[in-house]
């Protein structure tokens, strides 16, 4: 049987899987019902740490953000990269820490024209504020 596959590119397709398992997942209140609260600050920078493109800090809303968490990469050519914080998130709140600090790299491809060459690498250094 002959079934049509839409075109996508590296990129789109990447992004695409990983909103499927994104919305697969059960909401972070769902999951874990003893977190009250959750404020995540964050900062991009260039590869190596180098300079910083943007900062933000906001509360999330834990019964619309997923316990998949995952946040996109500042690059926006980047492949198959972005971070994620799922892991951190839940082993932050198995031992009811208050806050995380820590730092990630893109483990992307820096674009489209570099994949299987060169690695996106650009940081997110994040702080997580629980409370329960
Ligand atoms: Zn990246």
């Amino acid at each position: 049987m002959y079934t049509h596959k839409r075109k996508l590119g590296p990129r789109a397709e990447y992004r695409e899987q990983q909103g499927q398992r994104v919305t697969a997942a059960p909401s972070l209140s769902q999951k874990y019902g003893k977190l009250k609260s959750l404020t995540v600050d964050v900062g991009y920078f260039a590869p190596e740490g180098g300079s910083q493109f943007r900062q933000m800090s906001y509360a999330v809303n834990l019964d619309h953000a997923k316990s998949v968490f995952r946040m996109d990469c500042c690059n926006d050519e980047c492949v198959q990269g972005d971070y994620e914080l799922t892991e951190e998130l839940a082993k932050a709140i198995a031992k009811r820490a208050k806050s995380v600090v820590g730092e990630l790299c893109c483990h992307g491809w820096q674009n489209k024209a570099s994949i299987k060459t060169t690695k996106c690498n650009h940081v997110l250094r994040y702080k997580l504020k629980l409370g329960y």
